[in-house]
């Protein structure tokens, strides 16, 4: 190659690196974007289970019906053995109703706008790569960067294997664990968890769930053992992904080869020997370790983190692409924003509180996951430490409010949630895990008073189109209330009156006129109101003149329920 000079160089084509190219051309077609690949695509990679977040990001690229065209199996939720009993449960991302076989390729509307993908990162990288080219970026395969060479935070050029020297206005390292970047810059991370695991997998052939079951509606399956976790997940329709995830320390006492590790596992998991009858194994276990850890920094003057670089929870959530894509996403707008003379400064501060707090409250989702599950016989001792770490304590109840420490408040969806999980979800996930349920924030009271007062007000950023806006939000003890969406319309109804009926029959009028009222609006303010009351910005109490709220939450939901 000779030298190259660009407007933004990014090492690694994988989905963080052709998502972030892929929006600043579609964005700014006049932008240059080189994108430095060290291997041939394609190529397999781990991590092949989405959450919905992601097909919502394709389509905003404009990649879903490509993706869609690949007749990867749609992925409708998962398939657990985890928690407090053996029976198997189900957790499903339509949130009303079941979804329908239909006709493929589909289209990104109804149903569709709730599910994901299970993709054979192979064919899927590679689809996204070609994109980012169609799109106009230049993607260089074979180009390992060898070397950054920067002075103090500034990067001043790239050099390649071949002594190839590349110089760009800003530099974005989305190499995944490797970190090339975010290394040469000496930035720290952080690893907020004990979790310390080692994964082992290989890929399979025509194992009978995935030849049954086709590429309708999948649900990864993740099998607990005593020892640790099995995932299923089908990426093809013949191609299946197997997993076993235990702790490092176990694997290090047991003295089993990796494969024989491996083997073992997946014999000692009855629904799998079924699953796996007639199949063939591609033969060689691949592993990984050590994988949880938030960087302590995401920018610098000239260049940027992304996707894996940045940070990873852990895969039990299946939410590193969701991690990922909403980086690459969020940076090409930073970026592009960036070049119009936008707040630098403010931008990226937003651009790390967000992707920090989304990996922090996956790492947190993760400690109680694994702390909550009693099928753990083995690991008595390692789920307690995590647990202690945590500061978990496990009733429902406390672990809910625990999980809540960085807030209820999903400012990406401006919806009540935690980490993609709406709020009346997450309720029945520690309820199924704890095996009693939580309790809503509304439960037993009748007036809700708004504690806004001594909050200080502060921008926050909304990152999308390309562009970086600002919103009004509330700030207090890092805690962030958004001004708009839902939020803002609870305030509009709870100024109106505390008394909950009055406030939403006002609403119910308010809304209505402007078109923001539909059959789910109300459970959406209410979830909105428990988030509010849990991070301490609406007040509960009790009138004696009027009847409380019975607000019982289920055991099992149309989302989470025992696997028939
Ligand atoms: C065991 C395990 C299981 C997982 N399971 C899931 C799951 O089920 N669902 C999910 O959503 N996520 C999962 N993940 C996470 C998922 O794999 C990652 O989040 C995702 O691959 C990150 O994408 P990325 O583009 O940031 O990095 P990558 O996909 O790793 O891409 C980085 C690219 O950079 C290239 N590169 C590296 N160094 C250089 C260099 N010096 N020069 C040039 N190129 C370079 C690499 O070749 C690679 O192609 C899992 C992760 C692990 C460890």
């Amino acid at each position: 190659m000779t030298d190259c000079s660009t407007d933004v160089a990014i090492i690694g084509a994988g989905p963080g690196g052709s998502t972030c190219g892929g929006f600043l051309r579609k964005y700014d077609p006049g932008i240059s974007v080189d994108i430095f690949e060290q291997e041939v695509f394609p190529r397999d990679h781990v991590g092949e289970s989405q959450l919905p977040v992601v097909p919502r990001i394709l389509n905003e690229l404009g990649v879903w019906d490509r993706i869609e065209a690949c007749n990867f199996p749609i992925k409708i939720g998962g398939t657990y053995r985890w928690g407090s009993s053996d029976d198997l449960w189900n957790f499903d991302f339509l949130p009303y109703g079941r979804f329908e076989d239909e006709p493929r390729p589909g289209k990104f509307e109804g149903q569709r706008q709730h599910t994901a993908f299970q993709v054979d990162r192979s064919i899927y990288d590679k689809v996204l790569a070609d994109y980012a080219e169609e799109l106009g970026c230049k993607v260089h395969y074979k180009s390992r960067v060898r070397e950054i060479v920067h002075k103090d935070d500034a990067i001043e050029r790239l050099i390649l294997d071949d002594g190839t020297s590349v110089k760009a206005q800003y530099y974005v390292d989305a190499s995944g664990h490797v970190g090339i970047l975010r290394r040469a810059m000496g930035v720290e991370v952080e690893e907020p968890s004990s979790l310390k695991n080692i994964a082992l997998w290989d890929y399979w052939h025509d194992a009978e769930w995935a030849v049954s079951l086709g590429v309708g509606g999948t649900r990864i399956q993740v099998l607990s053992l005593g020892y640790g976790w099995i995932w299923f997940i089908p990426i093809t329709p013949e191609r299946t992904s197997i997993g076993f995830v235990c702790p490092a320390d176990y694997y290090k006492a047991s003295g089993l080869t990796i494969e024989d590790l491996y083997l073992k596992a997946l014999s000692e998991e009855p629904r799998l020997s079924k699953l796996t009858a007639g199949a063939t194994r591609e033969g060689t276990v691949k592993t990984t370790k050590d994988w949880s850890f938030i960087a302590s920094r995401m920018s610098g003057k000239n260049w940027f983190l992304a996707g894996e670089a940045s940070g990873f929870a852990d895969p039990i959530l299946s939410a590193g692409l969701s991690l990922t894509h909403a980086s690459g996403r969020e940076l090409a707008s930073l970026i592009l924003e960036a070049r119009r003379g936008g707040d630098f400064g403010w931008m990226c501060g937003e651009y790390f509180r967000r992707n920090a707090h989304r990996v922090r409250q996956h790492i947190r989702f993760a400690d109680y996951w694994y702390s909550a599950n009693s099928h753990f016989s083995d690991l008595k001792a390692h789920t307690a430490e995590i647990a202690r770490d945590a500061g978990l304590n496990m009733t429902a109840d406390e672990a809910f409010q625990w999980l809540g420490t960085g807030g209820f408040v999903e400012e990406d969806m401006e919806v009540a949630g935690y980490s993609l999980i709406r709020i009346d979800q997450l309720h029945v996930i520690t309820g199924k895990l704890s095996g009693t349920p939580s309790t809503s924030a509304i439960h037993g009271f009748n007036l809700f008073v708004l504690k806004t007062k001594n909050a200080e007000e502060v921008k926050i950023a909304r990152f999308g189109n390309g562009r970086v806006v600002s919103i009004r939000a509330l700030k207090r003890d890092g805690k962030v209330l958004p001004l708009n969406g839902l939020f803002g319309w609870v305030i509009v109804g709870l100024e109106h009156s505390p008394q909950l009926d009055l406030a939403m029959s006002y609403l119910f009028e308010k809304m209505s006129k402007v078109g923001h009222w539909d059959t789910h609006t109300s459970t959406r303010l209410i979830e909105c109101l428990d988030a509010m009351i849990r991070d301490g910005w609406v007040k509960p109490k009790v009138s004696q003149s009027i009847p409380v709220i019975r607000h019982i939450l289920p055991t099992e939901s149309s989302v989470v329920r025992n696997n028939e």
